[in-house]
């Protein structure tokens, strides 16, 4: 079964502008944006931008960028107002982060379309002035010149250093157990080295929302928002199948980390709760319970589905903290489980896993729920291969269709990602 796939390694991309600009001015100003394609599939993708403002502080500001190539749209976006014009993106703070200070940062996002290419946005400005990540000089309040230049200063393009790549090493992290069976260390060598190179701009390890993020930053747990992406009606047997299909499917990743019940090198969890928290739906008559367990969110409709509150999604606040969540820290979520009705495949990555609403219905129940496994595997950092494969002939889950449960590649491969990233987290 062919899958779409979201996994675009969340290409992180630092921007720097190509054009010094000259500004009279009395104010500094400079601006730094990153622009991160954080999820991708055939005709959308999500993006993140964090506007660092490097001058003087502001009360009220303005992005604007303009999308390489027609085709490219803005669907939906948070954390400030959207709109566009042409291939002309502008984004104006929200009442809330109206104020950014000297080395002030404020993160947006948008669900976006694309149809030919989607190329990222080459410059940024910022209430007007281009962000080269870099403060413009200050022009001082100065004695007026008796003799007015005769040439006005021409703006002069300099090609801005790119920024030099990082070598990560690629050599095995020093000090740890590796001992996958000897067939397959070539293989995991091989997948890591790929990964390294092709995730991120180049730069995996750059890119801190991994799976492994989450499970970390909420101390060995995880919570779940059910987008029902569906006109179906939810019995709550029907709610608790899938919480406890969750609960079991999470678990068999995490059992790849035991070996006889123990952490492998030094991972610290044994049993993951999963916890789902909440449930975004169209319409609130389509849930047949009436209890609270969960929080409900009714017609919040993202990327024309129902999504569950931006202030409460691990996605939209990765730093952690969920000061305008309504239910605080603890409702918060940290993956969604995105059900659609019709939709053929799945996606995932760090926001989550996607597939079919009938699908997954159908499966609740069974053992291996094998195309969420595969998309769970993305939000954990692991790869497809469609183009390659590094163990010919033999199926693992992450090679999709070709297995319908967590294979001993699998969980090697899985066990690499944690040797590469357990330092992240003082193991
Ligand atoms: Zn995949």
């Amino acid at each position: 079964m062919k899958r779409r796939v979201a996994w675009l390694g969340a290409a992180l991309l630092a921007v720097s502008s190509l054009v010094v600009m000259l500004k009279p001015a009395y104010a500094a100003t400079g601006c730094r944006v990153t622009y991160a394609v954080t999820n991708q599939w055939t005709g959308g993708f999500g993006a993140s931008v964090t506007v660092v403002n490097l001058g003087d502080a502001l009360n009220g500001w303005r992005l604007t960028f303009s999308f390489p190539v027609a085709g490219q749209s803005v669907t939906q976006g948070w954390n400030a107002t959207w709109t566009q014009s042409g291939q002309g993106v502008t984004a104006s703070n929200a009442s809330w982060n109206a104020a950014l200070g000297t080395n002030g940062s404020t993160s947006l996002g948008f669900n976006g379309a694309w149809t030919s290419s989607n190329p990222v946005p080459a410059t940024f400005q910022l209430n007007g002035t281009t962000c080269t990540g870099s403060v413009a000089p200050t022009t001082g309040p100065t004695t007026t010149p008796t003799t007015t230049p005769t040439t006005a200063p021409t703006t002069a393009p300099t090609t801005a250093p790119t920024t030099p790549p990082t070598t990560q090493p690629t050599t095995q992290p020093t000090g740890e157990p590796w001992s996958p069976p000897s067939n397959l260390v070539s293989p995991l060598a091989q997948v890591w080295s790929h990964q390294e190179s092709t995730y991120n701009n180049g730069n995996l390890y750059a890119f801190r929302n991994y799976g492994w993020d989450q499970l970390f930053a909420n101390n060995g747990s995880i919570n779940y928002c059910v987008r029902w992406d569906s006109s179906a009606r939810v019995t709550a047997a029907q709610r608790d199948s899938i919480h406890a299909a969750l609960q079991k499917q999470y678990q068999k990743w995490m059992d790849a980390m035991l070996d006889n019940g123990q952490g492998w090198n030094n991972w610290p969890y044994k049993q993951v709760p999963v916890k789902v928290v909440g449930w975004a739906v169209r319409d609130r008559a389509q849930l047949e319970w009436t209890d609270t367990s969960v929080d409900i969110y009714v017609n919040n409709i993202r990327e024309n589905a129902p999504q569950c509150s931006e202030p409460c999604g691990r996605f939209f606040n990765q730093s952690g903290n969920y000061p305008n969540c309504p239910g605080g820290v603890a409702r918060h979520y940290d993956h969604s489980l995105w059900l659609t009705d019709g939709f053929g495949g799945g996606a995932g990555g760090d926001w989550g896993q996607r597939m079919g609403r009938e699908y997954f219905m159908g499966a609740v129940n069974s053992e291996n729920i094998h195309i969420f496994l595969h998309e769970l595997g993305h939000t954990y950092g692991l790869d497809d291969f469609y183009d390659w494969d590094p163990t010919p002939g033999q199926g693992f889950i992450m090679k999709a269709g070709s297995a319908s449960q967590i294979t001993e590649f699998d969980k090697w491969m899985f066990r690499d990602w944690w040797r590469h990233l357990k330092s992240r987290y003082g193991r």
